[in-house]
């Protein structure tokens, strides 16, 4: 069967049409400039990127572009819609509703409605695109995959904030973290990788892209996660702090006469390694900076470290242990100095990093010495599959 995967934001729209058989993307592409103008980058596997500019007033125009490139006679993949089985949807929060992906119907959008509160700015995006699909074709099945759902296993130790009580109980304020599909996807491959019982292990895998997260997986389940009601909590991310102490929101607003609005602004999108660097959320750029001597550049860079490392620790305290961590996303699958430098804080436990190794960049493999004590790995992510992994299993 081929699963449209859709991970459709405000003004953008990212698709994979995946087989399931083969588990290969036939094509990949994105929308952008929805309600602006519209552009759509279209690729089919194995052939030229296709960049189509034509006017995108709204998501069901975007959705029907990207099922015109997919049956085009000369950059389609497909001969009909007929040929797509499933559409999957990546959706944001599901807050406490769900633990686990759904087939789609009008209950569950009015429940993923409920939840829009908890994820203003992405929920109501994936829901324009759940509905857009389903204008534009009736009667093909979708499923719901939530990146919250993996983390629904986290006990109350974990997920309750030491706030009023009341607030849990009228509002649902709790940790619920995020990039579920990642963690546990690359939980899974860890596992078969390092040559462990899923089911009777502990993982920890710290997923480093742009935004970044960290999991703690007992026994194939999340038991604790970095991010909180909101991806803002955690590791310090490209442009998002991370943990700070609560009462610096009241200092900056007293000191600069700035609105709770506008701290959350610079809180998730110019604070981070860009907001400590002044130079780049893009950790390549960091490099090239840190070497040319800018030594906030460097500084930030120890920073983001030292954080990691301080939430693998916690973790390993979680657990009571560690068999393996994994790293993955863009940084964790690509950054050899970020893994070594975060390894080098558990030499006391054994962990021992081979160097030759931990140069290969973007593939599953293990990275730690024969003689290590904990299995240390890298494994690309890929949400698409997973996604479309969940799709077929539910139908
Ligand atoms: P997201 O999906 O959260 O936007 P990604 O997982 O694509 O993020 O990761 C993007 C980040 O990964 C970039 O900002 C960059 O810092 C880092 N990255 C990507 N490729 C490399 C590389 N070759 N070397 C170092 N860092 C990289």
């Amino acid at each position: 069967m081929n699963v449209l995967v859709i991970n459709c934001g405000s003004s953008s729209l990212k698709y994979q049409l995946i087989d399931s058989k083969t588990e290969k993307a036939l094509a990949v592409g994105l929308c952008e400039r929805i309600g602006i103008d519209g552009r759509l980058n279209h690729t089919p596997a194995g052939g030229e990127k296709v960049v189509i500019e034509d006017a995108m007033p709204n998501h069901e125009v975007a959705i029907q572009m990207v099922l015109n490139a997919l049956t085009d006679p000369n950059h389609g993949v497909i001969a009909s819609l007929d040929e797509i089985g499933a559409v999957g949807h990546r959706v944001v929060h599901g807050g406490e509703k769900f633990a686990s992906s759904v087939v789609i119907t009008d209950e569950v959008i009015e429940a993923i409605e409920e939840c829009n509160e908890l994820a203003p700015l992405h929920n109501p995006a994936n829901l324009i695109g759940i509905n857009a699909c389903r204008t534009i074709m009736p009667g093909v099945p979708m499923v719901a995959v939530f990146d919250t759902a993996f983390h629904q296993t986290m006990p109350k130790d974990a997920y309750l904030y030491g706030l009023p009580y009341e607030y849990y109980d009228k509002y649902k304020i709790r940790r619920y973290g995020f990039h579920g599909t990642s963690h546990s996807f690359v939980s899974k491959h860890a596992a078969a990788v390092a040559g462990l019982d899923l089911n009777n292990s502990k993982i920890i895998v710290c997923h480093l892209g742009n935004g970044a997260s960290i999991t703690a997986v007992h026994n194939g389940k999340s038991v604790d996660t970095s991010m909180g009601l909101t991806p803002l909590e955690g590791l310090i991310m490209g442009t998002r702090s991370g943990d700070i102490d609560p009462a610096i929101i009241e200092f900056i607003s007293h000191k600069e006469g700035k609105t709770i609005d506008e701290i959350m602004t610079i809180l998730n999108k110019k604070s981070g390694v860009y907001g400590m660097s002044g130079v780049s959320s893009d950790f390549r750029d960091l490099e090239k900076a840190s070497n040319e001597g800018n030594e906030r550049a460097k500084e930030a860079f120890s920073v983001f470290v030292y954080r990691v490392a301080k939430y693998i620790g916690s973790y390993i305290a979680a657990m009571n242990g560690v068999d393996a961590i994994a790293f993955t996303a863009g940084l964790g699958e690509n950054d050899k100095r970020v893994r070594k430098q975060v390894c080098d804080h558990f030499g006391y436990m054994g962990i021992t990093i081979d160097e030759e190794k931990n140069a290969i960049r973007g593939q599953e493999c293990v990275i730690s010495t024969p003689d290590s004590k904990v299995k240390v790995l890298v494994i690309p992510t890929n949400e698409e599959l997973a996604i479309a992994r969940e799709t077929v299993a539910l139908l």
